[in-house]
């Protein structure tokens, strides 16, 4: 079996795919599935938006499949953009557009905490639904937290990585995507965008997710 990434976004694929390329070489893209659907995030969590996004490419290519849903919680702004992240500065924002309304939220605030939050689920495809087009409701997700994997886990699962820093005054960095060009992580004098992707996937919110989500793929693919 498979292990087919969920997104369609270039800046994740990349970052998933040095990730996890090493522990399962099973891994691939959405690109030799081009007309897999394309799943809208409207749930009102990280790990709903996952969950949704990894369960329809599983029943859609018939292979185990990971995706992630991920957000910048901002303190002074109450959380926001958290899972709306995306489209917080308009359908069709580029990540230059997300960072500006962004930094005039924050104008003269002193608070510039946030975090960024990843949601990763992995799911498995339904017989059921593979190569069909209205999928056959699923059992609930279950959470994985540390420790051992279930022994039966044949569901849906998600696991949560959260990486802390604050906000800069402006943005500085040429690498990653998103607003990591204005997002230095705890313990650094970096942007994400400034540390470059070696780094970023050593201490990421995604990153710090998938190390709890790599045994349950090893598990799963070996069987
Ligand atoms: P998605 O819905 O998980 O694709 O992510 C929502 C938005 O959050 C993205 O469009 C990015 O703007 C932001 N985001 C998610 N992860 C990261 C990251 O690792 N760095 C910077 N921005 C991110």
């Amino acid at each position: 079996m498979k292990l087919v990434l969920a997104t369609r976004n270039l800046g994740k694929v990349r970052e998933l795919m040095d990730m996890l390329k090493s522990r399962c070489p099973q891994i691939c893209s959405l690109q030799g599935f081009p007309d897999a659907p394309e799943v809208e995030e409207d749930g009102e969590t990280y790990a709903e938006n996952a969950c949704k996004k990894a369960t329809a490419i599983a029943d859609y290519t018939g292979h185990l499949a990971l995706a992630d849903d991920a957000g910048l919680e901002v303190v002074a702004l109450n959380g926001a953009p958290g899972v709306h992240s995306k489209r917080w500065a308009g359908e069709d924002a580029t990540d230059e557009m997300r960072i500006a309304k962004l930094l005039a939220a924050l104008e003269g605030n002193p608070n510039r905490d946030a975090r960024f939050v990843a949601a990763v689920a992995i799911a498995k495809p339904n017989p059921l639904n593979v190569g069909r087009g209205k999928p056959v409701p699923r059992q609930a997700a279950r959470f994985v937290g540390r420790g051992p994997v279930p022994r039966h886990a044949d569901s849906t699962q998600v696991v949560i990585g959260v990486c802390e820093g604050h906000i800069t005054l402006s943005p500085a960095g040429k690498g990653g995507f998103g607003y990591d060009p204005v997002f230095i992580p705890t313990g650094y004098d970096k942007t994400f965008a400034e540390l470059g992707e070696e780094c970023k996937n050593l201490i990421s919110h995604r990153a710090k997710a998938l190390e709890l989500a790599i045994p349950l793929l090893e598990l799963l693919l070996s069987r």
